[in-house]
């Protein structure tokens, strides 16, 4: 069942995700050569706890893992999401950092990732982060009342396509709210036309997951890779459907 939001609901989704637009500003300053993913999270566990939220990712439970144990995802060049921060991982001249954050205030989520060239980027990363973040500018286009999911994931996917690029399987944006994960699943690819209707109201996380190489991903735990160790990048932004243009609720947009 997709929830469509009242007046109230919306005040309380704007502030949770301006919380998380906080975070992914800051973490655009802190992201560099030399610092752990481990102190990453704890800049954003603090700025989350500072507005009155609770990090939404921690503790957050799948069956058959120990909950998530941080407040970020930090996933490090062939990851593409949930790597958990680690005062092992120290960031390298290079390397290409996805950041994802959650907070949790008044009973409502904000969700948003953006990812990031550490130090001097290749020309392969440069590519990357733009066709990602275009693959999500591309989505949010098409995120208008009476247009149906399907519309979303074609843009995305199609996007990609076109670039020589891959979504990676399996891993979807959705819909927020109360719940970190609501109905519906966006996958990042379809068809035109099918899916469910997009209706004022309605609060979505869309989030392309784009691989250099192939599509195919490898779990390990929490972590998701690409299978071919290419490189990979995540954009996210949570969404308010409108009677025309969609809200972006998880701005600053680095
Ligand atoms: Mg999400």
């Amino acid at each position: 069942m997709i929830f469509i939001k009242n007046n109230k609901e919306i005040e309380l989704m704007r502030e949770s995700n301006r919380i998380v637009g906080g975070v992914l500003a800051l973490m655009a300053q802190y992201v560099k050569p030399g610092v752990s993913t481990w102190e990453l999270n704890q800049i954003a566990e603090d700025y989350i706890v500072s507005q009155g939220a609770v990090p939404s990712f921690k503790g957050y439970r799948i069956p058959g893992l120990e909950p998530f144990p941080t407040a970020i995802c930090s996933s490090v060049n062939d990851c593409i999401v949930h790597g958990i921060p680690s005062r092992q991982v120290i960031l390298k001249e290079g390397d290409l950092i996805g950041i994802d954050v959650g907070a949790f205030k008044n009973h409502y989520h904000g969700d948003g990732a953006r990812s990031f060239a550490v130090g001097k980027s290749s020309r392969e990363v440069e590519i990357l982060l733009s066709v990602t973040r275009e693959a999500l500018d591309r989505g949010m286009k098409m995120a208008l009342p009476g247009n149906r999911i399907g519309d979303i994931s074609w843009a995305i996917g199609s996007f990609v396509k076109e670039n020589g690029f891959n979504v990676a399987d399996d891993l979807t944006g959705h819909g927020i709210g109360r719940e970190m994960h609501e109905d519906p699943m966006i996958p990042n690819f379809g068809i035109e036309g099918k899916g469910p209707r997009l209706k004022a109201g309605m609060t979505l996380a869309l989030e392309p997951m784009v691989n250099c190489g192939t599509n195919r991903v490898i779990e390990r735990g929490w972590e998701f890779f690409t299978a071919d160790a290419s490189l990979s990048a995540h954009f996210e932004n949570t969404i308010l459907i409108t009677d025309g243009e969609p809200e972006i609720l998880t701005l600053p947009y680095n």
